[in-house]
């Protein structure tokens, strides 16, 4: 019988969130496949557990998922931790579990801290409905593509972003998105300089200009707003817009309220009053 492949999460900065199951799932396993097993190292020593240790990273993946693979199917046990948080989430993991899952090998989950979810629940923001990124790519036509769809994204957005990357980031996402959307910017969780930031994405650009971002970062950005189905005829609307024009508001000015009242964008509006009528 083949042995079970646990998924033990670690913390991601504050050590009292290891969890007691963590512990004994590490201290049980035959052996333990880590991103870095410097990393790894430090920790199993903070809590005084020995247990030999293999590499599984990205580069190394296919190989060392082979081998990981066969000692499970020879009956013995393994954890895969990551150098931080939940494995298989933007870390090494997710290919060992397809391949552990499609052999038949028994996966349990050790849950336990991910940024991701702490950050979503800190938001503020709407969790009932979350896209989780990731990381963006990091330049060109992918990432380019990847703004695009997520501009008409209703549901809450979580990224993960490393410090130097974020202004960059930032800005590719007030261009998509636009400036107002509400953003939560959650830093160094669970250490010493945690800190929640809840602003719009150009209040973020602004601050991150100015103050130099340090540590890590999950971004939680607000969807998409909801498009109202206009409940008024388009002949009806316009009809308001022009009894707005006749008291005394602009073109622009009418079709800017009516579209609010109306759920018609402004611009069909403008553009349909200003072709039937040729206002000014
Ligand atoms: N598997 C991890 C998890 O479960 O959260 C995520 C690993 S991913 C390689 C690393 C990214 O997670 C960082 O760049 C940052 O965006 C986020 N992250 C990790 N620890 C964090 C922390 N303490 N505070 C804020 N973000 C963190």
């Amino acid at each position: 019988m083949s042995g079970t492949l646990y998924l033990v999460a670690t913390p991601i900065g504050n050590l009292g969130d290891f969890s007691p199951r963590a512990k004994q799932a590490l201290s049980e396993a035959d052996f333990i496949a880590a991103e870095d097993t410097r990393v790894t190292l430090k920790l199993l020593n903070h809590f005084g557990i020995k247990k030999p240790l293999i590499s599984y990273f990205e580069h190394n993946r296919a190989t060392s998922g082979e081998k990981i693979l066969s000692r499970l199917l020879s009956g013995e046990s393994a954890a895969l931790v990551t150098d931080a948080g939940t494995p298989a989430i933007s870390d090494p993991g997710a290919d060992l579990v397809a391949l552990c899952a499609q052999s038949g090998v028994t996966i349990i989950a050790i849950p336990g801290a991910c940024a991701a979810i702490s950050a979503l629940a800190l938001s503020g923001l709407d969790t009932s409905r979350f896209a989780f990124e990731g990381f963006l790519n990091t330049t060109g036509r992918k990432r380019a593509e990847r703004l695009k769809e997520l501009s008409g994204e209703k549901r809450t957005l979580v990224l993960y972003e490393a410090p130097h990357k974020l202004v960059s980031t930032l800005s590719d996402l007030v261009s998509a998105l636009g400036s107002d959307r509400r953003v939560a910017l959650c830093r160094e969780l669970t250490k010493l300089h945690e800190e929640t930031v809840r602003t719009t994405l150009a209040g973020a650009l602004e601050r991150y200009t100015l103050e130099a971002p340090r540590g890590e970062f999950v971004l939680v950005i607000e969807g998409a707003p909801e498009k109202t189905t206009p409940e008024v005829s388009l002949e009806r609307a316009k009809e308001l817009v022009y009894s707005r024009r006749e008291a005394g508001l602009s073109l622009k000015e009418s079709a800017r309220l009516i579209s609010e009242e109306t759920g018609y964008s402004k611009n069909e509006l403008y553009n349909a009053c200003l072709k039937e009528r040729e206002l000014p």
